[in-house]
């Protein structure tokens, strides 16, 4: 089957219930068990507790273990805890990492504030190392994370080359890839057809799509889930069933939405390259962009998120544009079905590369709105660099 079509039917059993097309939603903490026979062999009911999740988080989990060709798949709190779960899954002291410098930003604070307490030492690298991953890896690497394209600046990694050669440098060892996968989705990438072990994903972005909710997902094949559900379990993270509700209602227009999200970008992008004030436009689907061989071999789509880089503006004009901007809101976060610009700082996030561009930059999260609406509202507001 294919993605369009999985996305309307996976997860779904309406005839196990009373023929309504979703999955019910449970409120569920304690399970009751009618006999004590049954409370003695609580572990092969469907549930036994509400923090393990019910029937209906279940579809959800397993519609997006579907389209992720993943055996199995976690729903956590947060995107952020998508990605502390799975480090902490396969990290232990004395463990090194391998983190991409162009993570989300969060996640540089997790291996620095958290993962240094329980003595796991990071190394940031290269976004655009590829093979040369393997000068990296040390004797007690045991992790390498990827995130591609990567955030704020949008570099795309070769996935494949880092993948395999981490593979055969670890030879008998088992060194564990994860790739946050948020940009893509699992529609446009999909981490586990490229021989990466764990994709994880902020479901409040895309997926969710309302700005109304926040879940991550993490996916894996058999071998590697033992570790992830045994962490996810001890760390005694739970999700609210309507926002799992809310979240696989919005994965069934996921395509649909996510088109529209891709096309809009690309008018803004290819409407902000020919602009005099810009330096620089970080979108991967622009012929201009460095990373655009690689993400046409590799990804099916673009989504909606870029960023530019002015040639220069005061901090008076910054400011004095966001405020004329009347279409795009200004606020963290993105992937709803609603415009963002934000300024982005990006120099204090890289250790392991150098952001030479002196210029401020942006971010832009393009919705659904028609998009020559949104190309006037930016004309409008560029009208302050004049
Ligand atoms: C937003 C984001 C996350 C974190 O997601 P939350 O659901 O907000 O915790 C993780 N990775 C990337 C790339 C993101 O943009």
């Amino acid at each position: 089957m294919k993605d369009d079509t999985k996305l309307v039917h996976a997860g779904r059993a309406p005839f196990e219930n009373v023929g309504a097309v979703n999955p019910p939603v449970y409120h569920a903490s304690t399970i009751l068990f009618e006999t004590h026979e049954d409370l003695q062999n609580h572990r092969s009911a469907p549930t036994y507790y509400g923090r393990h999740g019910t029937p209906g988080t279940d579809a959800f989990a397993r519609a997006i273990a579907d389209v992720e060709h993943a055996d199995h798949c976690v729903i956590v709190p947060s995107g952020l805890a998508a990605i502390s779960i799975s480090l902490l899954s396969f990290l232990k002291t004395g463990d090194h990492l391998l983190m991409v410098d162009t993570t989300y930003d969060p996640a540089r604070s997790v291996c620095d504030q958290l993962l240094t307490r329980c003595g796991i030492e990071t190394t940031y690298y290269d976004p655009l190392i590829g093979a040369d991953i393997k000068s990296l890896i040390k004797p007690n690497t045991r992790v390498v994370y990827l995130e591609s394209p990567g955030s704020r600046t949008f570099e795309v990694q070769d996935v494949a080359a880092i993948v395999s050669a981490t593979k055969s440098t670890a030879g008998e060892r088992d060194i564990v890839t994860i790739m946050d996968n948020t940009w893509a989705t699992p529609l446009y990438f999909k981490p586990l057809d490229f021989g990466v072990d764990v994709s994880l994903q902020s479901i409040t972005k895309y997926v969710g799509g309302h700005a109304d909710l926040l879940l991550g997902t993490i996916s894996c094949q058999a071998k590697h889930w033992p570790a992830i559900d045994r962490t996810r379990r001890l760390m005694g993270n739970s999700v609210g069933a309507d926002d799992v509700y809310l979240a696989q209602r919005g994965l069934r227009s996921l395509s649909a939405r996510l088109k529209v999200h891709g096309q809009n970008a690309l008018r803004i992008a290819e409407w902000l390259e020919r602009r005099k004030e810009v330096q620089r436009v970080m979108y991967p689907p622009l012929q201009s962009d460095p990373g655009h061989g690689i993400w046409r071999r590799d990804f099916a789509g673009g989504t909606g998120l870029l960023g530019f880089v002015l040639k220069t503006a005061s901090e008076g004009q910054v400011s004095a544009f966001q405020d004329a901007l009347t279409l795009f809101g200004m606020g963290f976060s993105w992937g709803g079905y609603e415009s963002l610009l934000i300024p982005i700082d990006i120099a204090p996030y890289r250790t392991a590369t150098q952001w030479k561009a002196t210029g401020p930059a942006f971010r832009i999260s393009a919705g659904l709105e028609d998009p020559d609406d949104l190309i006037a509202d930016l004309e409008a507001a560029f009208a302050v660099f004049a």
